[in-house]
């Protein structure tokens, strides 16, 4: 299955002359390491196209790349590749309807149809784990520096390979990618996990302030004031999320935070063990089964949600 749509999706790249690469809104390692090193490697392979990646670039993951400037001109007669986006509302930047042809490559559970090659594999780690795989697969050329980018990808994504969606097939495609180019990995960390002493401070007010239910829910909700406070956005706010994981208390745990500039509120969410993404789509978020995140427009929606998920925690603690 997979490797047919492999071949299909090489041979659409092969066949046209501009591709924009395109991924999800609010980015992350995972969707700008694949968009980057999937463009720089078919950059590689066929140095006389034009191939963008596109999004609004985070200044924080300056690390994987430069990105470049979306232009009107780049939908005429070009190929469209979203990357680790489901849904077409999410992807930043591009009008997918003002392509010629669609390809999705990604891994979060199905939400809609909207590319004419539609690559979706849930036990999948990653997207940079699906373009290894690609790149793998076929004539692409792998650089040294794509590889090393790809690979932070699935590191972020599996959380150093924590993550249950990390599987034999995550570990034989990094170790064929290792031995194929030779990156010296162990050094690749320090680019993604260094972080200012003011987060950990963060942390450990996030720490500290943390409110727990009986059912196992974890809350917090950070205000704008405090983020300033501790010289945080709420986007590394929101991050932090992945830190609060195996805490014996809790079994879901959602990070709250006001993003004066868009006027909502953020919400990320884990889970290790009641599913969180179907409570997530009911508060205008989706993701993963649990690993999710909601965008929310007003303060009181936060009360309900914050029920919700206590309710899905009790529903869960009452199945074991
Ligand atoms: P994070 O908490 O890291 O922002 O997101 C966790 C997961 O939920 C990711 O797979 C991400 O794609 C998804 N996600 C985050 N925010 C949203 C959202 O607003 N809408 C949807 N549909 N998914 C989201
Ligand atoms: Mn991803």
């Amino acid at each position: 299955m997979s490797r047919n749509k492999i071949k299909k999706i090489y041979k659409k790249i092969k066949q046209y002359d501009t591709i924009v690469i395109a991924r999800h809104v609010g980015p992350d390692p995972d969707a700008i390491s694949s968009q980057v090193g999937l463009r720089d490697v078919i950059l590689n392979t066929f140095p006389n196209k034009k191939v963008y990646a596109v999004g609004c670039p985070a200044s924080k993951f300056k690390y994987l790349g430069q990105l470049d400037k979306f232009k009107d001109e780049m939908y005429e007669n070009s190929l469209l590749i979203v990357l680790d986006v489901p849904d077409k509302a999410r992807i930043d930047g591009v009008n997918p309807d003002l392509f010629e042809y669609l390809i999705k490559i990604d891994h979060h559970p199905y939400v809609e149809e909207f590319c004419d090659i539609e690559w979706i594999d849930e036990t999948s780690s990653s997207a940079a784990q699906m373009v290894i795989e690609l790149i793998l697969n076929t004539k692409l050329k792998i650089t040294k520096e794509a590889a090393e980018k790809l690979f932070i990808g699935v590191v972020a994504d599996t959380n150093r390979f924590l993550f249950y969606y990390t599987t034999p097939k995550t570990f034989d495609l990094i170790s064929n990618l290792i031995k194929k180019t030779n990156i010296d990995f162990t050094n690749l960390y320090e680019e993604l996990y260094l972080r200012p002493l003011k987060e950990v401070k963060f942390q450990g007010y996030i720490t500290n302030n943390l409110k727990v239910t009986e059912n196992g829910l974890g809350y917090i909700m950070l205000s704008d004031e405090i983020l300033k406070e501790y010289g945080v956005d709420p986007a590394s706010a929101g991050n932090m999320v992945n830190n609060f994981n195996y805490i014996e208390e809790m079994i879901t745990w959602i990070i709250l935070s006001e993003d004066k500039n868009n006027n909502n509120i953020r919400g990320s969410i884990r889970s290790r063990g009641p599913v969180i993404n179907e409570v997530a789509a009911n508060y205008n978020g989706g993701g993963h089964i649990y690993a999710s995140g909601v965008r929310l427009a007003k303060d009181e929606n936060s009360e309900k949600l914050i029920k919700e998920l206590d309710q899905v925690c009790l529903e869960y603690k009452q199945k074991q």
